[in-house]
């Protein structure tokens, strides 16, 4: 049985791409036959807003969106991760670090692909005392690679792309990569469809999927929408939310923008004859790698 998810975080309403992402996962789980679940990663309480999750909820029920089993919060399960980050500080294999921004960005020589990598200092010297500390996790010299079904084969040296990175933060939350990791283990999600801005964090979630002895599962990463200034839609970039009417509309150019070949009278059926298309159409070959705007749609 596959088992696919949607996971938005509930900074904000959806807007066209977390759009394009739901369709996304959600066809693709269910031309496969198997579950799709939704999760609320509401892990960084400091940046969810409040109201946001319903709104996303109600949002995904316009428009038509039927998932399995009980929504699961993120912010429900600190318990799970610090069973985890427990698991890893007896194997040694996380340590804690007290350095500030400043310290790391001075002392640190090497370019990741995300900036400086973390030198080390604590996992070389203890962290200070009377410090708040975050925990990292002990990264090495090893190259961990993924075929990834749209983007094809992806790899990175974890010490040298990445670094030791960040699992437990020094204000007491827990990282993004170690509740996703989690998460999709402990679901027994077995397809991963999202943005490709995620792209990179991949070969993080799959060295600790090996550490913590969970099975990787198969990844497909979806172009992102852009705006006309080249630009990610997200809040930031003040994407609008997504309509409450013209809801079949908005669906069809999701799946447009995926490249599904749309027929002609879609538009006329009932939304769940639309989905019922879509999830029997379904072509996740189709969906070209790179980035485009929503405006250079061609079906
Ligand atoms: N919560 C993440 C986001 O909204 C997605 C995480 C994922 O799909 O792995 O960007
Ligand atoms: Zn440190």
């Amino acid at each position: 049985m596959s088992v696919g998810r949607f996971a938005p975080s509930p900074t904000g309403p959806l807007h066209f791409g977390s759009l394009v992402a739901a369709v996304a996962s959600y066809c693709d789980a269910r031309q496969r036959s198997g579950q799709w679940l939704l999760r609320i990663e509401d892990v960084d309480t400091t940046r969810s807003i409040k109201g946001a999750s319903e709104h996303i909820i109600h949002t995904l029920q316009r428009y038509g969106f039927v998932w399995d089993g009980e929504i699961v919060y993120q912010s429900q399960r600190s318990d799970i991760y610090q069973q985890v980050l427990e698991q890893l500080l007896k194997q040694a294999l996380a340590y804690p670090c007290t350095c500030s921004r400043k310290e790391i960005s001075d002392s640190s020589i090497l370019q990741g692909i995300e900036g400086a990598i973390y030198p080390g200092t604590c996992r070389l010297h203890p962290a200070k005392k009377d410090t708040a500390a975050a925990w990292r996790l002990k990264t090495h010299d090893i190259a961990i690679s993924f075929e990834d079904l749209i983007q094809g084969r992806q790899q990175h040296n974890i010490a040298t792309d990445i670094g030791d990175f960040v699992i437990k933060r020094a204000d007491g939350l827990f990282s993004y990569q170690l509740a996703v990791v989690v998460d999709d283990a402990l679901q027994g999600v077995t397809h991963i469809v999202r943005g490709a801005d995620l792209l990179n964090s991949t070969t993080r979630q799959i060295f600790l999927q090996h550490i913590l002895g969970y099975t990787t599962p198969v990844y497909a990463h979806i172009p992102l929408v852009i705006n006309i200034q080249g630009q990610k839609l997200s809040k930031q970039t003040l994407a609008e939310p997504l309509p409450d009417d013209n809801i079949k509309d908005t669906l069809i150019a999701a799946l447009g923008f995926l490249r599904q070949p749309i027929p002609e009278h879609l538009h006329t059926y009932p939304l769940k004859d639309i989905w019922q298309w879509a999830h029997t159409h379904w072509q996740l070959p189709l969906i070209p790698p790179a980035n485009y705007s929503q405006g250079d749609q061609r079906w």
